[in-house]
């Protein structure tokens, strides 16, 4: 069940109502919108007519049964997406469309700081950098990782961008939320339920990727183990899934952004630089991302793509980067967004 507080419900309301969820031994899971309370009431709902009753304590708006297995994801209690402040001023899910940039990894100082610069100028506002990274092959690039991380937050600060990387294991969680504003779980990762429930322990915003075989409900849950350990701050990257296509890396799933805004009130962010894995495609497929609803995307930019030590047949060039950024405002201007 979800309870939605009134507009105005008072912090002592909120307070009496988690109190009540658990004495009734369900768990609260209060999420504070910027209108509104909502809390999830989790638990064997059998006892469900005692959670209805809620609906009478002071505050309380309505009480939503929620018939889908991802409670808190649900969208069943939310009129609109949640807004999630990502630091340096910057919220995906609101009008804005939130464009992360940069290289596929971190591969040295000069190189990240000549990135950063390229992509603040061209607009973007979120800067990315591997420093784990999850390779094919063992004998690949592995990434920088404490040095690549302390190096990404370096450039994110000189250019006020809040920055975002992955962390591949949950014992790397406390070092990867030292440096980063926003955590992500890439896509091979996406069901690694012990990274997903470590996560779920800090507040930092998350980026889900979905895994390369994974359902859009496969997803949502994912997003609910995160969700129900305690972290409110998930946003989900459809990166495309692995189907017989062979002309493109993955097959970018466009049509899972409209299907996940009538399921969830969670941001979600398209990747067409995973998702098509040739830098020809990543304009075309940005456009239609935002043409179909997307409130982000990320994309790669790699100053010399032929010299880069991960992606670089995917990674856009500075001036293609400049060209796409510049072609993208009419895209969000004709969904009544901005960038
Ligand atoms: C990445 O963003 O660098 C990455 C490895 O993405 P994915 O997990 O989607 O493959
Ligand atoms: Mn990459």
């Amino acid at each position: 069940m979800i309870i939605v507080m009134k507009p105005h419900a008072t912090k002592n309301e909120i307070q009496a109502l988690i109190q009540r969820i658990e004495e009734l031994g369900y768990t609260a899971h209060p999420i504070h919108g910027v209108e509104r309370t909502v809390v999830g009431a989790i638990g064997d709902e059998r006892g469900k007519m005692e959670l209805q009753a809620l609906e009478t304590m002071a505050g309380v708006d309505r009480v939503v049964p929620i018939l889908e297995p991802y409670k808190l994801a649900s969208m069943a209690a939310y009129e609109k997406t949640s807004e999630i402040p990502l630091g340096s001023g910057v919220v995906i899910g609101g009008q804005k469309i939130v464009v992360i940039a940069g290289p596929c990894s971190v591969e040295g100082e000069d190189q990240v700081i000549e990135t950063a610069r390229i992509v603040k100028e061209a607009g973007a506002t979120v800067l990315r950098g591997g420093a784990f990274k999850p390779r094919s092959s063992p004998y690949s690039f592995q990434g920088m990782e404490r040095d690549g991380l302390r190096l990404l937050k370096q450039a994110g600060e000189s250019f006020g961008m809040p920055v975002i990387t992955e962390v591949m294991a949950a014992e790397d969680v406390a070092l990867v939320a030292e440096y980063a504003d926003i955590v992500q779980i890439g896509a091979r990762n996406a069901q690694n339920f012990s990274l997903l429930k470590r996560i779920g322990r800090i507040q930092k915003p998350v980026l889900l990727k979905r895994g390369l075989s994974m359902t859009i409900e496969e997803l949502l849950m994912s997003a609910e183990y995160i969700l129900s350990h305690g972290n409110p701050n998930v946003i989900l990257c459809e990166r495309g899934i692995r189907t017989f296509e062979t002309a493109t890396r993955n097959t970018l799933d466009l049509s899972a952004v409209p299907v996940l805004k009538g399921r969830t009130h969670l941001p979600v962010v398209v990747d067409p630089s995973h998702g098509t894995g040739y830098w020809k495609y990543v304009a075309p497929m940005g456009f239609g991302a935002i043409a179909v609803g997307a409130d982000g995307l990320m994309i790669e930019v790699h100053p010399h793509p032929k010299e880069a030590l991960s992606d670089g047949p995917q990674s856009l060039k500075p001036q293609t980067f400049a060209r796409f950024m510049k072609m993208l405002a009419p895209f969000a201007q004709a969904v009544n967004r901005t960038l």
